[in-house]
């Protein structure tokens, strides 16, 4: 038997029809033991009057301040909500993954688990989706409540990620977004991305709209990032840029840097050797030799490089059974179909 990373993903708590469920409510939390009561009452409030079938899937990454427990007392009292407890703590990309990969909704929605987003605009936001026919309706904080110094990094990162992704955000950071599920399962978080998620996913053919939410200043606990975050959001800018480009070929990018340095390191070689030959010269002790033989060296391993990225990818295809590509939705074909016509 095969068991699927859904499968493998064990969580407290059931629901009475998961077949038919449509909204997903995923929240990665981490140490904000203060925060699971208040968060659910909220949540349940704005929900239960909104009329659709739900679940609240709260992650809990590895908490050591009673999280755990007040998400184990949450997931007893109510049956729509559901406990997903890590072994440790991964970072809040990956609290979210192993959220979807347990979140049955056809929408699911992201936010924080401190308060500071507001469960309130999440019917808006769906109206958004379901209106627009789009994929993902990201949050903008257009009034946000954290630092002078934090917001200005923020808006920084945001200009570059937009300029550099094609995708154009003012507010990557924001965690309040909703996705149709159907597009949310074609990627999978790694590492810190998860702010790349409207970028990642307009990869693999989401359309995304953003639209201004509420942003409250955080009541209890503290924020579990600093400003060194901004250096590693560049980083990871650069492996976004790098997947997005480069991911099907490999080859190209390393291939091409292998070729830059092996075709001037060859005509050095070359000229040495022309040299040794027709005049005799000594050519043992000179620095070129070695810049020729060094950037012949390099030019080889990412040749080499390159060649093993092809392979890796034809192994995550193949032997993963995964297409290189994925097709338009059916409900978008539906909205690009000319309408019959009276001779048809
Ligand atoms: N979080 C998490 N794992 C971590 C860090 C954060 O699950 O390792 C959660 C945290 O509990 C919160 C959300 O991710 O619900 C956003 O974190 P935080 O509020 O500290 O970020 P900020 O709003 O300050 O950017
Ligand atoms: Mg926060």
């Amino acid at each position: 038997m095969t068991i699927g990373i859904r499968d493998a993903t064990p969580a407290i708590g059931t629901l009475a029809s998961e077949a038919s469920l449509q909204l997903s409510i995923v929240v990665p939390m981490y140490n904000e033991a203060e925060c699971v009561a208040p968060l659910i009452a909220r949540l349940r409030e704005v929900l239960a009057a909104y009329g659709r079938s739900y679940e609240i899937v709260l992650i809990d990454d590895g908490s050591t301040d009673g999280t755990t427990r007040a998400i184990l007392a949450a997931a007893q009292a109510d049956p729509h909500v559901r406990g997903v407890f890590l072994a440790r703590n991964y970072g809040q990309s990956t609290a979210m993954q192993a959220g979807f990969d347990t979140a049955w909704g056809d929408v699911i929605v992201t936010m924080d688990g401190d308060l500071q987003n507001d469960p309130a605009d999440i019917p808006h936001l769906i109206r958004l989706l379901e209106e627009r026919d789009v994929d993902v309706v990201s949050g903008w904080r257009q009034d946000r409540q954290d630092g002078a110094l934090r917001k200005l990094f923020s808006r920084l990162a945001n200009r570059l990620i937009s300029r550099m992704t094609g995708v154009r955000l003012n507010d990557y950071g924001c965690s309040l977004k909703v996705y149709r599920r159907d597009l949310l399962v074609r990627t999978r978080l790694y590492g810190e991305l998860h702010r790349f998620l409207p970028a990642l996913l307009s990869e693999v053919g989401a359309e995304i709209v953003e639209v201004p939410v509420v942003h409250h200043p955080r009541r209890f606990g503290s924020s579990k990032y600093g400003l060194d975050r901004t250096l590693r959001v560049v980083l990871d800018l650069m492996l976004v840029m790098f997947f997005r480009r480069y991911i099907q070929r490999p080859l190209h990018i390393f291939g091409g840097a292998g070729l830059m340095c092996m075709v001037p390191g060859g005509l050095i070689l070359a000229y040495l050797t022309a040299l040794k030959i027709v005049t005799g010269a000594d050519i043992g002790g000179r620095p070129l030799l070695s810049m020729g033989i060094l950037l012949v060296v390099v030019g080889v391993v990412l040749i080499g490089q390159g060649l093993l990225g092809e392979l890796t990818g034809r192994l995550l295809h193949e032997a993963g059974g995964r297409a290189q590509y994925h097709l338009k939705s059916l409900r978008k074909l539906h909205r690009e179909t000319p309408p019959k016509t009276a001779e048809d």
